[in-house]
């Protein structure tokens, strides 16, 4: 037998992100051997008064950029597109951006556990779990631009199962951030893995990528499909095939 659910509701509170600031959040980091695993500390709750990490030892080594405010950058990079930053239509733009920015990439400063709330339960049912469909807005690290689609998860637990709703939880921690569509797949896999100790993960996302279909080889109808399968769903063809099975079926 299979577990089918749709996942809750998509969004934050801002409970999640006080949660994201917590000492337990940033003392972990230092377990990630790649530094993309790790979460990120961000430097400032507010985007609008947070200053840019100087990071990567670009221009910013006067400190000129290094003390500019996210607003300030993006009303600089509305100027070099040419634009006026101070036309009507423009001159909120460069704090919604920053604020909207904050928020995409919040994720990268939460642990998969932090979303849990606890909500691990003892079962000794053995039976696939499966939750399909639940939709993925993430950004391309490589161009800043969403691409969205839908993650499929499914484990076969061990003693321990997580309430339906968090793993689309754990799906939201892992793609607000700055992603590749392969890593985010192995990211919550390998989130499942930890979390619960299942016999076997497995984690397919479909998605759609703008860079891909506004610029560059501008197809508009290509998908990107990413699998990562652990455990029973690797080693055994009956397990990944019921699962697979359970995709193409109707949905509710
Ligand atoms: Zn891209």
């Amino acid at each position: 037998m299979s577990t089918v659910a749709d996942p809750d509701p998509l969004g934050a509170s801002p409970a999640r992100d006080r949660e994201a600031r917590s000492p337990r959040a940033t003392a972990r980091a230092g377990r990630y051997a790649d530094p993309a695993m790790a979460p990120r500390r961000r430097r400032s709750p507010s985007p609008s008064s947070a200053p840019v990490p100087a990071g990567g030892g670009g221009p910013a080594a006067d400190g000129s950029l290094a003390a500019a405010t996210s607003e300030d950058l993006v009303r600089e990079l509305l100027r070099r597109l040419g634009e006026d930053p101070s036309r009507e239509g423009l001159r909120k733009t460069p704090l919604r951006v920053a604020q909207s920015l904050a928020y995409l990439t919040a994720g990268a400063a939460k642990l998969p556990k932090d979303v849990l709330n606890g909500a691990v339960f003892e079962h000794d049912a053995d039976e696939m779990v499966v939750v399909r469909d639940i939709e993925v807005y993430s950004l391309c690290e490589h161009h800043l631009l969403p691409f969205f689609g839908r993650a499929h998860v499914a484990y076969l637990p061990r003693g321990k199962i997580v309430g339906l709703s968090k793993l689309p939880r754990i799906v939201d921690c892992f793609a607000r951030r700055l992603q590749v569509q392969e890593r985010l797949t192995m990211q919550i896999a390998e989130a499942v893995e930890e979390i619960l100790a299942p016999a076997g993960v497995g984690v397919v996302i479909e998605a759609a990528h703008l860079c891909m279909m506004m610029r560059g080889v501008e197809k508009q109808n290509s998908r990107a499909v990413t699998s990562c399968m652990r455990g029973r769903f690797r080693t055994d063809a009956r397990t990944r095939q019921e699962f697979l099975q359970i995709l193409r079926g109707p949905t509710v």
